[in-house]
């Protein structure tokens, strides 16, 4: 019997090869886009409407991955006030 099925990726999820990225990559861009999210929080920051900013509310995996780890041109300077 194999567990492996426990381990499968959420309904939603990216089909592992679409970035072209390792698993661990993507592990790791996913965790920092979601630290500097939660330090924009931190900061004051609301969510944000452009899909690229760090501020986006993601709704699952895909607009984690999509999404950049940096702040918009709206964001910024609120982080810097
Ligand atoms: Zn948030
Ligand atoms: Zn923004």
């Amino acid at each position: 019997m194999s567990t492996k099925h426990f381990n499968r990726p959420a309904a939603g999820d990216v089909v592992d090869g679409e970035s072209g990225l390792p698993d661990r990559d993507k592990f790791l861009g996913r965790a920092t886009k979601e630290a500097v999210h939660e330090l924009g929080h931190t900061f004051g920051l609301e969510h944000c409407t452009d899909s690229k900013c760090v501020m986006h509310f993601s709704n699952g995996l895909a607009d984690t991955d999509y999404k950049q780890a940096v702040f918009c041109g709206q964001c910024k300077p609120k982080l810097i006030q």
